[in-house]
């Protein structure tokens, strides 16, 4: 390798249809800890120091999910995915021949753990060899057999593959052309068939392809591990009853007597919510965000508030851990909307139900809430940030 950079790219293999771990989308697009799978895959390479190009391939019909998924991250336009997953890699190098990189790593898509460290090792062997990969030695016995066993295998000299995989770009392209309709079982073996020298790696325990629901649990304990710096944040609103037959609480419309008076929407909760996140965060308060003297905000549904504070969260890598809401006042009645108002916090925010609170209390008819000229709210955000 000369003094020069590699021009590197990444090939986030994502084209499985692939629901196994649960209904509905393809797991690669499903949760965790309220962001698509393939979200974190990207960003453990758009993180680097110097992020290599990242091409996402793809189902065609997953291409609104993909864009959701990698919203604000810096993609190469998605390629659509071939009937294997062989298929779909010579079709992701093939799109990368005009930009011509020096070395591709390819990627699994459903691979969300990988660390900064073993990309960087798996780069570094490309200086000696035309092939590396993340590996782990097997250290387990190993056993053949069906219920009972038939004989056990020796471990010796056996690893097991993990992505990334690494690869001089032009020699691997040639490869994949050779072995297209050979149905092997990753790249690392299609190299093998074409003559190339792979390094093995080390990869990493956590680095796991996540598959089944256990492994949605245990990729979700890995990033919580990570996330180590808890922050908490509080946030207080209020707002006055005016002329009107509906208020908006929690990013729902409910019925009522009055109206709230605001320059947005006048969502207490949902500006409590967003108040809280921002200070455990350290970015000032919703005003300074949604100045009311901006006529952009006007009549604004706040949950636009709340997601912006959220995104500040995540583009520090943290998670929002917890929500807690108290509703201050005597009418309207919170009880009924509580489940509906956290299932639609939850929804804003992309967590899940179990992290968030919503709580509500009279003021026992003493005060501005208890003479009901309005609604007080506070929150507090529990938020988890990268050590
Ligand atoms: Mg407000």
């Amino acid at each position: 390798m000369n003094e020069a950079a590699p021009k590197i790219a990444v090939i986030l293999v994502a084209a499985g249809r692939g629901q196994r771990a649960g209904a509905g989308i393809p797991k690669q697009y499903r949760p965790l800890l309220g962001e698509p799978l393939l979200r974190w895959t990207a960003r453990s390479f758009a993180r680097l120091s110097r992020a290599p190009a990242i091409l996402p391939v793809i189902h065609p019909d997953d291409a609104d999910l993909c864009q959701a998924a990698l919203a604000g991250i810096s993609t190469l336009p998605p390629v659509w995915g071939g009937e294997t997953r062989q298929e779909s890699v010579l079709r992701g190098l093939e799109a990368l021949e005009a930009s011509e990189p020096h070395l591709v790593l390819i990627q699994d898509g459903a691979r969300p753990l990988t660390s900064n460290a073993t990309i960087t090792r798996v780069i570094a062997a490309l200086a000696e060899r035309d092939g590396a990969i993340a590996a782990l030695p097997v250290n387990d016995s190993l056993k053949r057999g069906d219920a009972t066993i038939e004989g056990s295998v020796a471990r010796d000299g056996l690893w097991r593959a993990q992505t990334p995989q690494g690869f001089r770009y032009r020699p691997i392209l040639a490869a994949h052309r050779a072995a297209r309709g050979k149905a092997l079982t990753d790249d690392a073996a299609v190299a093998e068939m074409a003559g190339m020298t792979i390094a093995l790696v080390p990869g990493d325990e956590d680095n796991i392809k996540v598959t089944t629901e256990g492994d949605f649990a245990r990729a979700e304990r890995v990033l919580l591990s990570r996330a180590g710096d808890v922050r908490t944040g509080s946030g207080f609103d209020v707002h006055r009853f005016g002329p009107g037959d509906h208020v908006w609480l929690c990013g729902l419309r409910i019925p009522h007597t009055h109206g709230l008076v605001g320059h947005s929407d006048a969502d207490v909760g949902l500006h409590a919510i967003t108040d809280a996140l921002l200070g455990a965060v350290g970015e000032g308060d919703i005003g300074l965000h949604f100045p009311p003297s901006d006529e952009r905000w006007r009549g604004a549904a706040s949950d636009a508030f709340l997601r912006h504070a959220v995104d500040l969260v995540r583009k520090r890598q943290g998670i929002v851990a917890h929500l807690d809401l108290t509703l201050i006042c005597e009418r309207p009645k919170v009880s009924p909307h509580r489940a509906a108002m956290i299932m639609r916090i939850a929804e804003i925010v992309g967590i899940d139900v179990t992290r968030v609170s919503v709580k509500a209390t009279t003021t026992e008819g003493l005060g501005f809430t208890g003479r009901s000229e309005g609604i007080a709210a506070q929150a507090i955000a529990t938020v988890r940030l990268p050590l």
